[in-house]
């Protein structure tokens, strides 16, 4: 693995943008930095940009020689003292620090993805108990009540508060519940294939 290779897994390009002051917009678009423009039409993904406006192009590395004028290897220095990668960039990297951080960085992406699993769980389940709650409302005294509804009214003020809690708290916080939204996940199957939607 080169230090070319090494900076570009441990520095993703949004990140860097953000960080030399591009602002990111809606779907990670921004205000093209290397063209005039009102609307942002340089797209930023993990690993490249791409700007549909002049079609500038490259890797995180690219992006900082571009912004700084500066050749790669510049541009990997300077990347290594902005982010503090601590990579000695004039010996061959450490394999066993490289793979140490690749965990941690394949940590980090998973712990992510199992966060916003969890919000989206809590966020299905509230939503399917207000349309339950606005669709089965009894319109007339004498007619039955409909379960929907009942269910609905007895849940959806829980629903709501771990939501709320969800979004308050850190990621320590979040994991505290996660027991609990694993049974809500369980909950929302059951009677999403009992009532449907
Ligand atoms: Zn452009």
């Amino acid at each position: 693995m080169t230090i070319f290779e090494e900076v570009k897994e441990l520095v993703d390009v949004p990140t860097a943008a953000r960080h030399y002051g591009v602002e990111l917009h809606r779907g990670n678009m921004a205000l093209c930095p290397f063209h005039m423009e009102r609307h942002p039409s340089c797209k930023l993904y993990d690993d490249h940009y791409y700007c549909f406006g002049c079609q500038a192009h490259g890797d995180v590395i690219k992006l900082v020689q571009e912004l700084f004028g500066l050749k790669p290897i510049e541009a990997v220095k300077q990347l290594n003292s902005d982010f503090g990668l601590g990579l000695d960039v004039d010996k061959p990297p450490d394999m066993e620090a490289v793979n140490r951080r690749r965990r941690e960085i394949a940590e980090r992406k998973a712990e992510k993805a199992r966060v916003e699993h969890m919000y989206d769980v809590l966020l299905r389940y509230f939503t399917l108990l207000d349309k339950y709650r606005m669709l089965y409302v009894p319109t007339s005294p004498d007619e039955e009540t409909d379960k929907r509804f009942v269910y609905a009214l007895q849940n959806i003020g829980y629903a709501e508060y771990l939501l709320e809690t969800f979004n308050r708290t850190d990621v320590v916080g979040q994991q505290e519940i996660k027991m609990e939204v694993d049974r809500i996940e369980r909950e929302y199957k059951r009677i999403l294939d009992e009532w449907g939607e």
